[in-house]
């Protein structure tokens, strides 16, 4: 009989939207209805044993609550209100690692179908510009949808290849937090795994890696970014770390920002400033998050 062991199961994520909402408002509204909560996990463990209406504040990120796998929320007043948002762990950790300030200038460069979007507007408080392009006018239109549910009105989007975006345009003259989280394998998302989990064909890693360093090229071309977040959902090297490498290579303005020092998954040496996730380490996903940024100006030393 098939038994799964518990370090293979990923828990259902809630990330509580606060545009509309807040963390005790979602809290005492479960509990009115028969959930209970238990505090803040102190280790990756409590996750393990959440079952039935159980569910606890997540250890690393504020505003995310977690219950057991089999929890459904997709038919619940909060969700369809737009009060909740249904995303893994792995996945709110790019906005939540930019954390722009309130009314900062954003691009999120590859952004439907928009939940990481809708998490920077939430960290933004809807203050300031978030500029949002995708390639894919479906899935904008999904997007759409989502944020209007959530309460975003601080972005911008737009149907629109990010390489052909122009940095110099004055429109982006401000632009100082940009979150890349462009098309990648998918290899670590836990339900195709089974279909991707035959080798990867290598001319579709290497296409994709040289799209993924172009669109982080250019990324640091915008005059004024100071910070990039880069994340796929890959467990590739080819698509993370390597693509990290030839970027800090061709970009000596830039450097690692050292992540999470509490996150025991790092990036493969040396790239250890760097995050990556996965069900059996982290409870999530497979992914990976890397954050540039630029260095400060050089000084002669003479004061
Ligand atoms: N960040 C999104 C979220 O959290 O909901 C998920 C983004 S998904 C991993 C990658 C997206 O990049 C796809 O929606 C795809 O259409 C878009 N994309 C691919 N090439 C692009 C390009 N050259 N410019 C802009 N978007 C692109």
């Amino acid at each position: 009989s098939f038994q799964q062991t518990q370090d293979n199961v990923i828990p259902r994520y809630v990330r509580v939207n606060t545009l509309k909402t807040t963390l005790d408002d979602v809290i005492d509204y479960l509990k009115r209805e028969g959930f209970s909560y238990q505090g803040t996990a102190m280790c990756l463990e409590d996750l393990d044993h959440l079952t039935g209406k159980t569910f606890l504040c997540d250890l690393h990120l504020k505003d995310l609550l977690v219950f057991s796998a089999k929890t459904d929320f997709h038919d619940h007043f909060l969700y369809k209100a737009g009060h909740i948002i249904l995303q893994d762990k792995a996945s709110c950790l790019p906005a939540f690692l930019l954390n722009p300030p309130v009314g900062g200038h954003v691009i999120d460069a590859c952004a439907a179908p928009g939940n990481k979007t809708s998490h920077l507007a939430a960290i933004m408080k809807n203050k300031g510009k978030l500029f949002a392009f995708d390639l894919d006018a479906k899935r904008l239109s999904t997007m759409s949808t989502l944020l209007l549910r959530a309460g975003v009105t601080c972005h911008q989007l737009a149907n629109q290849d990010f390489l052909k975006v122009d940095p110099q345009s004055s429109e982006y003259k401000e632009v100082e937090y940009i979150l890349l989280d462009p098309s990648c394998s998918g290899s670590g998302m836990v339900c195709l795994r089974d279909e991707v989990s035959e080798p990867q064909e290598d001319g579709r890693l290497q296409a994709l890696a040289a799209f993924q360093l172009h669109c982080l090229n250019h990324a640091l071309q915008f005059p004024q970014v100071q910070r990039v977040v880069y994340s796929t959902c890959s467990i590739h090297p080819q698509e993370n770390e390597e693509v990290v490498s030839a970027c800090l290579q061709q970009n000596p303005g830039f450097r690692l920002v050292h992540l999470l020092p509490n996150w025991h998954e790092r990036g493969h040496d040396p790239f250890t400033q760097c995050l990556r996730a996965s069900t059996e380490k982290t409870r999530t996903h497979g992914f990976f998050v890397a954050m540039l940024e630029r260095c400060p100006p050089q000084t002669d030393g003479e004061n």
